[in-house]
This record gives structure tokens, sequence and C-alpha cells, in this order.
């Protein structure tokens, strides 16, 4: 029979209930018992959540309190040295890694974070020693939850990351000189150990994840599958049967990686993304070898087109039989919200086109059900899913003529500011006044508990519009005296008014729905609610002018207005999958074009749109679908800033530096002033700046804005110090990574002064 599986659960619970707990623990206000107990809580819940459904395979270890990925570091004992000499509590050390320390006389920063491939999703990357020494944990984490879920009666399959794609996405610690891959040998007794382990706790079957196989990886990765799956596939009885899983792309590139891996049971491919990776992964599979058919979308919110997914799947098990072949989930479902059970206010209509992670759970069990027993079996509800893909391809609500004629009129000189960068730059240093070294921040402020409580209750109507705006002007009065206090030279007005960047936009376009519980984890204890594209999309009314106008009323320094871009709108929505992206990039980016010439028109002279989500969208592989994606990224991001004079200041943002690869659309946006991160990463990634004269400014951030801690004033001169060998005096401004909004006040008075002080020391200097 058909068996269906899912290959990772949410983990926040129905309300937020895991952010709330990490954060509670954080701050003293519950225990670590209460924090650990919580955490079982939650996986209790969703194992029984998926066992109700109908499911066969269940994941566990897919939970984590902070990274699935950072789960492993401790897993495999590759702490670095300046965090396990504290001898913290696990859980600590653990957060100490992914969040950075700062408490009892220990004073330690975070491991880098990194996007996990081409979602919002973010990983802590391990950082590993030229001598590395792997060491499977006392107490695994894959073997302690598989236990756990067992005494509830669950016996679930265990989600453990490959070994390949393990070291293919860690780093050289700092300082160390070693390609984590070549560290492979000594890692796969730990896999094996685990293997065993889990096997011995009665485990028949786990998942590995190798999604790195979806990438163009290097000749030595692609040849370290062989020695790692000959090690971990051979041990026969000792260890469950192994699914190797990729996702997020296809692996026909590298499909004679297959061939080394026949030892394993299944292999899993995501056929939402690549559905045409199919006959080429089928012809690859060894005789005895299942196939896990990634039917149902683990990225987007859209339901499930069963006729579609449903012919996928009885084409593999034509050519398999329905033993060899497994309904699955594209992805782990962490990415898209918990259930849409939660969702009271949505229009019925629309609602109807959606399906959430537990919607999901049933949507597999569904189409493996028709695929075995055949649709009468399910008749009434693929019935009902083919009432709901006709509503949704015919409805009104996705349609706006006026978006289409306005989109058929845009001009490529649309596109172009009207001066050059040294033109324009003359002329704003003239109008707006600035010192060498220019201290700014990317925008956000705290968002204090006060804000929250206001936005809560004007949300429900339990305070009068006016009242609210009272409300906001009186924390945008505080920011300005703040930033004025700290003597910055470029102000915000500090976004009280956003619950986030993308979602506060949302719910003033056209064509956007969106939600009240719709939860996506992004890093550590952070969430986003992605609003959700559902139409053509247009602007009603100005959605920032307001309170940038009223900020520049009550400051006589330069005060920089706030959007986010185009792209960043699209990626960190949930966009439609009826329509090209590059079709609703263009929509927003006439919306926010608007937005930013009644910007200026209100007296902002500088105005940053945040692409902090440019590169994400980069498909994942080089080539001509990259080149693509560049060419019409660039030119929404253009289209939405190049409306106004060359006196007006067009500032933009990316929390990343790594830019050796992207230079040439960062390059292409023709931004004057350019933020980016960069004190978690080398100075050394500036030198592409250089070599490509990139003739703009740039502000490569000073300190990270992730942790609590306070940098001195001399590690902020170190990090300028660096950025000077680099840049020129005259191109660099002087800010953080991103914006403030996660850190307390307090936290963000210590850092400023110490950015402002550090900016001033090398005003003096120059
Ligand atoms: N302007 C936004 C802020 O400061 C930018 C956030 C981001 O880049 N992620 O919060
Ligand atoms: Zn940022």
């Amino acid at each position: 029979m058909v068996q269906s599986s899912v290959l990772g659960f949410p983990r926040l619970g129905k309300l937020r209930d895991l952010k709330k707990a990490t954060e509670a623990y954080w701050g003293g206000k519950i225990s670590r018992d209460d924090l650990l107990a919580e955490g079982k809580r939650l996986r209790a819940e969703h194992w029984k959540l998926q066992q109700a459904s109908g499911l066969d395979n269940i994941p566990s270890n897919d939970f984590a309190f902070y990274d699935q990925f950072l789960d492993h570091h401790q897993l495999f004992g590759t702490i670095p040295e300046r965090y396990s000499k504290y001898n913290l509590h696990p859980l600590d050390e653990y957060f100490a890694m992914g969040r950075g320390h700062q408490k009892d006389g220990v004073d330690v920063p975070a491991l880098e974070m990194v996007k996990w491939f081409d979602s919002n999703y973010h990983i802590v990357k391990p950082a590993l020693q030229e001598n590395q020494q792997f060491k499977l944990n006392a107490n695994p984490k894959p073997v302690a939850e598989f236990k756990e879920a067992l005494e509830l009666g669950i016996k679930t399959v265990p989600v453990i990351v490959g070994p390949v794609t393990f070291l293919a996405l860690a780093k050289a610690d700092r300082g160390q000189n070693v390609d984590p891959i070549d560290l492979l040998e000594g890692l796969l007794p730990v896999y094996a150990d685990l293997l065993k382990q889990l096997k011995a706790a009665g485990a028949e079957k786990v998942q590995i994840d190798e999604p790195v196989l979806v990438l163009d990886i290097s000749p030595k990765v692609k040849a370290a599958f062989k020695p790692a799956y000959e090690k971990i596939g051979n041990l026969g009885a000792a260890a469950p049967k192994i699914t190797v899983a990729t996702y997020f792309g296809d692996i026909v590139h590298n499909i004679d990686v297959l061939s080394a891996i026949q030892n394993v049971d299944a292999v899993h491919v995501d056929l939402v993304r690549n559905p045409e990776q199919l006959d080429t992964v089928l012809g690859a599979l060894g005789p005895n070898q299942t196939l896990s058919a990634g039917v149902v979308d683990g990225r987007n919110i859209w339901k499930t087109d069963f006729k579609a997914a449903i012919e996928k799947v009885e084409a593999a098990v034509q050519k398999l039989g329905k033993d060899r072949v497994v309904v699955a989930t594209s992805s782990s479902l962490l990415h898209v919200p918990h259930t849409l059970e939660s969702e009271k206010k949505l229009d019925a209509e629309v609602r109807d086109w959606f399906s959430f992670a537990v919607e999901k759970l049933k949507e597999v069990v569904i189409i493996s059900k028709a695929v075995s027993e055949g649709p009468a079996s399910v008749a009434a509800e693929l019935e009902a899913n083919a009432k709901s893909m006709q509503s949704r391809a015919t409805s009104k609500r996705t349609n706006d003529p006026a978006v289409k004629a306005r989109q058929a009129a845009v001009t490529e000189a649309d596109h172009n500011r009207k001066s050059d960068f040294p033109t324009r730059i003359a002329l704003q240093t003239k109008d707006i006044k600035l010192p060498l070294f220019p201290t700014t921040t990317i925008g956000s402020f705290p968002q204090t508990q006060e804000i929250r409580i206001q936005r809560n209750k004007f949300t429900k109507g339990e305070i009068t519009p006016e009242e609210y705006e009272k409300f906001i002007e009186k924390e945008i009065q505080a920011v300005v005296k703040l930033q004025e206090d700290l003597d910055l030279d470029v102000l915000v007005h500090g976004e009280p008014e956003r619950n986030d960047m993308v979602q506060y936009f949302g719910e003033r376009l056209s064509g956007y729905v969106f939600t009240t519980h719709a939860w996506v984890q992004s890093y550590g204890s952070r969430a986003v609610r992605p609003p959700i594209i559902v139409g053509d999309i247009s602007r009603p009314a100005p959605m920032t002018v307001k309170e940038s106008a009223y900020a520049v009323s009550i400051t006589k320094k330069p005060m920089k207005g706030m959007l986010t871009g185009p792209i960043t709108c699209l990626r960190w929505s949930f966009p439609r999958d009826d329509v090209h992206q590059s079709v609703q990039a263009q929509q927003l980016a006439l919306a926010l074009r608007d937005e930013v010439i009644d910007l200026e028109k209100a007296g902002v002279k500088v105005i940053q749109v945040d692409e902090p989500a440019l590169r994400e969208g980069l498909p994942l592989r080089t080539g001509s679908a990259r080149d693509a994606y560049v060419k019409w990224a660039v030119n929404a991001f253009k289209l939405s800033t190049a409306g106004v004079t060359d006196s007006t200041q067009v500032h933009s943002h990316f929390c990343y530096s790594e830019f050796q690869d992207f230079f040439h659309a960062i390059a292409a946006l023709d931004t004057d002033v350019l933020s980016i991160e960069n004190s978690k990463s080398d100075a050394k990634l500036l030198q592409v700046f250089v070599d490509q004269s990139f003739p703009a400014h740039i502000g490569p951030g000073v300190y990270d804005i992730h942790s609590p801690r306070v940098p001195s004033v001399d590690e902020i001169k170190e990090r300028i110090e660096q950025m000077l060998k680099y840049l020129k005096p005259e191109q660099l401004w002087i800010n953080p990574d991103c914006g403030l909004k996660t850190r307390t006040t307090e936290q963000t008075i210590g850092q400023l002064t110490s950015l402002v002080e550090a900016a001033k020391f090398y005003r003096q200097k120059y």
C-alpha cells in the first residue's frame, strides 16, 4: 500500500506557545524545568495530531528549542571551546550558541546564522576546528525523543541532518583553516552509533536530510556521499531503514549520487517545486528502493490540487508498484502556519483555498488513500477539492483590470533615476548636510511591551484610532529625542506602528489577505506572520506617510523614511502560485513607487527601501533561471525607487554581507547608500566592493543586533578600522547590522552610545 509521510511539523504550537515559553525562560520568568516541560507538551500534542490524522510516518526530532540544525552541534559534540568552557547547563550552552550569552561573568557572542536554502528560516552554522573531534552526545536527542513518543504509543521516524549536508553547510571556526567536508571520516562513526542506538530503542525508519543535493555542490562534497552512505547505509539490521530526503529543488544534476546511495531504503524528492524530475529519479532508483513523493507543498499555504498530485503519485506507482511509493509533504511543514482552524476572520471564499500544516496532514493521507484504495474511497474529499480549485481559478478577487493596465504601460525609463550616482550624491550632500562617517540605524527601535499592548487594544477596538495615533506620536517623539540625545546623524521614526515589516504593508495593500494566527518560525523564538497574496496588488492609500511626516516635523535632523521593498514583500508573503512571481513583484513595485513619491512630497529626503530578501529569492542554482530572477527582481526595486528627484537619497538595506556571487545585482539597484550586515562576518568580504569599484556609500553593520550584549567602543573602533582597509572614509556609514526592534531600550542605548562614540573618534581622526 502507498504510505503517507510528513517530513517535519511546525514546533511553535497553535498559539506560538514555544516562543512564549522560551522568551519567558530567557527573561527569568519561568524555570528551566518549566521550559523543558512545555517542549515535551508540545511534542506530544503534535505527535498526537499527526497520529489522529491517520498518517503512517510521523517525524520526531523535528522539534527544537531554537533550531534543529543547532541541535546537531550538541548531538555531534561540535561546540566551540568558547562556549563549552563555561560548563553551562546544556540548554543554556545551546542558547548561548544560538543567541549569545552575557550574564554572570559569561560574555560570548552567538554563532553565525544563515538562511535555510531559499526560505526565511535560519539555521545556526556549525563552526568546526582543524582538529575537530566528533562525539555522540551522552543522551542523544533523537533517541530521547523517539522514546518519548514511544511512551505515548507512537512509533515515530526520527529526522536527522545528514552527514554531508551537516558538513557542507558548516564552516571553519574563526582562525581555523579547514574545509569541513574533509572531516567526514571522523563524523561517520557518530552517525553509525546514533543509528544503532535508534534501532535498539525500536526505531524502524529514520529520515536523513540531505537537501544539499539540490544545490550546485563541489565535486568534493558530491564525492562524500559514497563513503558516507557506505558506512551508514551498510549497517543492515543494526540500523533503522533510511530515507534520504531532498527538498527545495531537483536532484537531476546530481543524479549519479543516487547510485552511491543505493543501500538506503528510500529517496525523497520535492515534486511540488520540480515535478519534472520524477522520470529521471525513477530511472535512477535501485531495484528495491522506495520513492517518497513530495506532492503536498511544505512551503506555501495553497490547498493541494488533488487531481494533479494523484497523477504524479500514480506515475510513480506505475513504475514501482504501490509498496515502493510514499506520499509526502514536499519538505518539512516548518514553513507553513500551524492550523487554519485558528483563523476566525478569514473571508469564507479565500479560506476555502488554503491549507496549513494540520490541514496538509489530511491532504497527504487522502492522496495516499486515493492511490492505494482508488478514488472512490475518498470521493467526497476529491469532489470538494475540485470545487475549491475551480472557485479560485474563476474568482473576481484574483483579477484587477486597472492593475493590469498600469503594468502594461510601464516603460524602460520608469526604472532609472534621472542622473548618475556622482551627480546625485553631490546634490544630496549639499541638501542633507552630513558629516564624515554619518551614523544611522536601520529603522526599527525596540518594540516595547507598551507598544504591543496599545496595538492590541487598537486592533480589538478598545482604543479609538485617534488615541492610538496619539500614542504612536508619543512613541515617535521618544525615539526621536533618544536619537538626538545619542547624537545620531540620520534619524528614523522607529517603526512603532509596524508589527512586522511585511505584514504591515500587506494589511494596507489590495490583493492581500492577512491572518490572525498564521505564524511561521524565522529564527529562534522569532516568528513572522506572512500575509497572503491572493489577487492583483494595488495601493488604495498612502501607507507610511503620516508617521514619517510627523517625525520630520519634530526634528531639525534629517529623517529617513522606511519602506519594505517589492521583493521582500513578495518573498516574505505567501505568494500566489497561479501567476508568475515577476508579475506580483511588479505590482508591488508600482504600489511602492507611489509611496516613495508621496514620502518625498511630505519632506522626507532620505528614503530607505529594505530588500533583505532579495538574495534568498535567488534560484538555488546558477544558470538561466537565476539570471532571469536577477533581472526582474532588480527591475522591481528600481521601478519602486526611481520616481524621486536626484537630491532625494535612496538607501537600501540587506541583512547579509556575502555579495561575492551577487554583486552585480546589488550594484544594479543603483542605490545611493547601502547598509549591510557585517559584524558577524569577516570585513574581508568588503573586498568585493573594492574589486568592483562600487561607487555608492556603504554602511556595513558594526555590531550584532540579534544579541543583547553591549559592544565596547573599542570593539566597534576595531570593526571600523577593519572596514577602512576596504572602504574610503567618505564612503563609509556607521550603523548596526539591522533593525533594533528585538532589543530592549536599555541595550539599545548602550549599543548606540558605543557606536556614536566610535564614529566620532574616526571623524576626529580624518
Ligand atoms: N527597517 C527594518 C527594521 O529596522 C529592517 C529589518 C530587516 O532588514 N530585516 O526593522
Ligand atoms: Zn536587516
